[in-house]
């Protein structure tokens, strides 16, 4: 739909929109507690959209009451799995019917371009909710192989109640990769949206409730990590947390975990992705385009962005300069415009993380090849051209540490044990890719590169039937298929007895 209205009927909506800027608890909108609220700025041209309430502890404390008291009372949990489905599938339609509102609320809150919010961002929220509500009444427990005068079975049970922790780079689709199996296993559930980009879960909490989620099964808290995130983290009577963000906040939640009540923590953390070519490879052309969309999609606020480019070194110079053309001629700009296929980075603080980085590559002695500014200020937004750094060593801190931006950073190999090595040397293990037209070495450097996902002769690859999350400080726990409900559920065996 949007891709096809102008950039005029996407402004003249976008100025019509009614932000819900309220808390979520027990079925209906509240301001918090303490009534303090905090601003709504958009990335895309720095204004305020709106005030979001600023949940704190006794917010959380409601919030959690509410989802227990829903949890125990039976009118989602105890229902037959067939019957959640439904419900879920009318949610994965109100989504899809709202679909331009919640679009252009994404591109305006976290500045992605609205082509993305239209084409991914949306869709993919909607294939999330509708294939877990799909799944769920084929899920079997299991009878054990027992002796025969027992019978052992082995329960799926929901885990009480969840509260999901989640980033601004996707907001709608990570905060779906938690509410799909969370709901659809029968948890009550608490979303604790990012700061820099609550408007879609706000939405997405009341277009639950219309489409008969009961109330107090979905709530949303609003605020900042330190408050409404560690009141979750610390809170007694939640019982897991599933979180996507950073490394840094990954390992806060586990302490919180072990203070607290040792809830059951799930990480999807960051990542400094690989993204090997080899010089035989068949298409050097698609390896490039792939190599340039692999760190500018998204504006390189992707946990997987391929950061870090690994090519072999007779090949480096043919490979680079086609990178290079595909990164100048990226279309960056109004998020709003159908046209624009970079946005805005999401607030100042991550422009002048990123920026700081672009400074680090430079005093490192990595030699800037594009971009390297901040673009489009009179536009008051936060932009950054595509960046791309050659002669980076491993050691950097830009291969290192996670960037977050549209930066590249260009290392070179002679052969695939090197390229292997420098590839899984560092504390992620997110994901990792290669280009080769020889399939034994595709298979040895898959197996030992150590990443949750590894893709090959592409870049990004895989959809709801395939788990994603990482080895090492990238987390542990999977998102998306079957294996994301392990998480939100716990194993109960019956034992019985025959006479
Ligand atoms: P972040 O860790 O700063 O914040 C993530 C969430 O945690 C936010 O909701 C934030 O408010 C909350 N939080 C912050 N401090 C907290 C605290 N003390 N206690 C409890 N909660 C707290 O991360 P971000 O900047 O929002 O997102 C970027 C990060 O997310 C990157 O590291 C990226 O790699 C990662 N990420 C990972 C995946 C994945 O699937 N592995 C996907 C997307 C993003």
């Amino acid at each position: 739909m949007s891709a096809a209205l102008s950039l005029d009927t996407l402004r003249s909506q976008a100025a019509g929109l009614n932000f819900r800027n309220q808390a979520f608890i027990g079925g209906r909108y509240v301001d918090a507690a303490d009534g303090r609220t905090f601003d709504c700025i958009s990335p895309v041209d720095g204004r305020v959209l709106t005030q979001i309430a600023r949940c704190g502890k006794e917010d959380v404390d409601r919030a959690v009451r509410a989802a227990r008291a829903a949890f125990e009372d039976g009118h989602w949990s105890g229902l037959a799995p067939a019957q959640r489905k439904r419900t879920m599938l009318r949610f994965a339609e109100a989504i899809e019917a709202h679909a331009t509102e919640l679009a252009l609320l994404e591109t305006l809150d976290m500045g992605k371009p609205i082509g993305d919010s239209t084409r991914i961002d949306v869709p993919a929220t909607v294939n999330v909710i509708r294939w877990y509500a799909e799944a769920i009444d084929k899920v079997y427990d299991e009878v054990a192989p027992t002796a025969p005068n027992v019978v052992a079975m082995i329960r799926r049970e929901p885990m009480g109640v969840v509260a999901a922790i989640v980033p601004w780079n996707f907001p709608m689709i990570m905060a779906a990769w938690k509410i799909g199996p969370a709901l659809a296993t029968g948890n009550s559930l608490i979303v604790k949206p990012a700061e820099q980009s609550s408007l879609t879960a706000i939405r997405l909490a009341e277009l639950a409730l219309e489409a008969g989620i009961p109330e107090g099964v979905f709530q949303v808290v609003p605020g900042f990590g330190p408050e409404a995130g560690e009141a979750l983290g610390r809170h007694m009577d939640v019982d897991a947390i599933a979180f996507t963000g950073s490394g840094e906040v990954g390992k806060l939640l586990l302490r919180m975990s072990g203070e607290s009540n040792m809830k059951r923590v799930g990480l999807e953390c960051g990542g400094k992705t690989p993204h090997i070519v080899l010089a035989d490879t068949h298409d050097l052309d698609a390896a490039a385009t792939a190599a340039a969309w692999g760190i500018f999609f998204n504006q390189g606020e992707v946990c997987n962005a391929g950061s870090r480019l690994l090519v072999e070194r007779s090949i480096k110079d043919r490979l680079l300069e086609r990178v290079v053309e595909v990164g100048r001629k990226m279309r960056f700009g109004d998020p709003l415009d159908p046209q624009t296929q970079m946005g805005a980075i999401v607030d100042q603080d991550q422009l002048e993380k990123v920026l700081s980085y672009i400074g680090i590559g430079s005093e490192e002695g990595a030699k800037l090849l594009l971009g390297g500014r901040r673009a489009r200020a009179e536009s008051g937004g936060f932009y950054i051209e595509p960046t791309i750094f050659d002669g980076v060593e491993n050691r950097m801190r830009i291969a290192q540490e996670e960037i977050f931006g549209p930066v590249l950073s260009v290392l070179t190999f002679e052969d695939l044990d090197e390229a292997v090595k420098i590839g899984n040397d560092t504390i992620y293990g997110l994901a990792a890719a290669i280009w080769t037209s020889d399939i034994n070495k595709a298979m040895h450097a898959s197996k030992k590169l150590r990443a949750g996902s590894v893709w090959v002769n592409c870049f990004d690859g895989g959809d709801i039937t395939t788990p994603f999350g990482g080895y090492k400080q990238s987390g542990f726990g999977r998102d998306k298929s079957l294996h994301a409900l392990d998480k939100y559920s716990e194993l109960k065996t019956i034992w019985i007895e025959l006479h």
